[in-house]
């Protein structure tokens, strides 16, 4: 009966012996899944014919933070160079690699990530995309040639799709050029607004929701800001902040003030921003940020890799700020293994246990997955959040009968999956289609093919 079809059932209804809910786990779940969005969700309910059924369900999870196209770069900058290998050494080389990419590599790459995503249960990313221009700067004929090729993968792979262009203008705080590496991404403010104004109707015929992404202070003066914000109607936000302390130390030399001080000096911060790191935060800039409603989207296995730092995550929860994950540089891709090291990461900074858990909530794996299904929601401007009417039909259905998930259940069916890392995604649904299937993306085999090819020649 686990066969996708738009045409046979209208709406498709999905049955889950039990699903979470913003209710809580609840028993005998229908999901009625009409136009890509949750119809009607029914519990208690008897599984009718028609209804395809799962045993366990729980929302798919947004990605508030990703860069595709590094996808490919995965495992060759693990070894060390000449001078102290950071953030900054990893940057040159992925400038070196990104050099070599026309459209349709950028397209196959991006395509095949959004693949392996949806595999580990994200069902709707967020593309920080900012490789605008040729290499060494030259325009293409079309000014938004990349953002369609962005488009076109999120379509093909059938995830939901939140496209953040992105404004990269100086080379550093305080209007330094853009370095010679730096023109694929290089916009002004006016062709900027020029790309945004033609993508905004696009997205919304193909039914993708467009952000607004000036890079970082460093990259984007005041005045572009400025222009930025004044144009966003209710579009998302979302800049690169304190990912670095070299940025950190830039940017107050540069203003007198740290990133995160400045933009909640500047700028009263909503609901509408998402701050992407904030690794490194002050006791006040953390509580103002939490409390002006701005999502902040941890990505720690890339913060990890590049030895960003830990965000102290608790403590802004705690404050009751927004919290998302992203997979950024997508070195690795994995819903479990982001959220796992989110909780690690302070457990060997505190040296202590189940930090993320609360007194309300005391399962860690529950209390991530929630936050994280909400903040990410946020950041991506989806109103609604989780399995309920009215929002996406993003959902994933775990194998309960892995051998690790035996003698467990509800929060400690997501904790076997978030801490023993099982395999468990069988099925996802992503804005109502079936991507995924028995732990495979149904398209994998043909997509995996052109990505494989990318990456010979890339790689030759
Ligand atoms: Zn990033």
């Amino acid at each position: 009966v686990q066969q996708w079809s738009a045409v046979a059932h209208s709406p498709i209804v999905l049955w889950f012996e039990r699903a979470l809910l913003p209710e809580g786990w609840q028993a005998g779940v229908r999901l009625e899944i009409a136009e890509g969005r949750v119809a009607r969700v029914q519990w208690q309910a008897p599984a009718q014919p028609n209804d395809i059924r799962y045993r366990i369900g729980i929302p798919g999870m947004p990605n508030a933070h990703s860069h595709a196209f590094q996808r490919a770069m995965s495992g060759l900058t693990e070894r060390r160079g000449a001078a102290n290998d950071d953030f900054w050494s990893w940057r040159e080389w992925m400038y070196r690699f990104v050099d070599r990419m026309t459209p349709d590599d950028i397209e196959a790459v991006t395509r095949f990530a959004y693949v392996e995503m949806l595999e580990s249960g994200f069902t709707h990313v967020g593309e920080f995309h900012y490789v605008h221009n040729a290499p060494q700067g030259a325009r293409y004929a079309d000014r938004a040639e990349t953002s369609l090729r962005v488009m076109a993968a999120a379509r093909d792979a059938g995830i939901g799709l939140t496209l953040l262009p992105v404004l990269y203008r100086y080379g550093g705080f305080g209007a330094a050029p853009i370095a010679e590496r730096q023109r694929r991404f290089a916009l002004d403010v006016d062709d900027y607004l020029a790309l945004i104004e033609q993508l905004s109707s696009h997205a919304a015929t193909v039914g993708f929701s467009l952000g607004l992404a000036p890079h970082s202070l460093r990259a984007v003066g005041p005045a572009e800001l400025a222009a930025i914000v004044a144009t966003r109607g209710s579009r998302p936000i979302h800049i690169h902040a304190a990912e670095q302390l070299a940025e950190v130390n830039a940017c107050t030399a540069w203003s007198g003030q740290r990133p995160v001080e400045w933009l909640l000096t500047h700028y009263s911060l909503d609901d509408r921003w998402c701050l992407v790191h904030a690794t490194h935060l002050n006791d006040v800039e953390l509580t103002q940020l939490a409390a002006s409603g701005a999502t902040v989207a941890a990505c720690p296995i890339t913060e990890a890799n590049l030895g960003d730092g830990v965000f102290r995550a608790e403590e802004f929860l705690h404050a009751k700020g927004a919290l998302a994950i992203g997979s950024d540089s997508n070195v690795e891709i994995g819903v479990a293994a982001e959220l796992r090291l989110l909780e690690y990461s302070r457990r060997l900074q505190v040296r202590r246990r189940n930090i993320l858990a609360s007194p309300e909530r005391a399962s860690t794996a529950r209390r991530l997955f929630e936050q994280c299904v909400f903040g990410g929601a946020r950041a991506l401007g989806n109103a609604a959040y989780g399995l309920a009417a009215g929002g996406r039909a993003d959902v994933i259905a775990l194998d309960a009968s892995h051998i690790a998930m035996l003698g467990r259940d509800d929060d400690d069916w997501l904790a076997s999956w978030i801490f023993g890392a099982a395999p468990v995604v069988t099925d996802v649904w992503a804005g109502g289609k079936h991507v995924v299937q028995n732990g495979r993306h149904r398209q994998r085999a043909a997509i995996e093919s052109v990505y494989r090819s990318t990456l010979q020649k890339l790689l030759s």
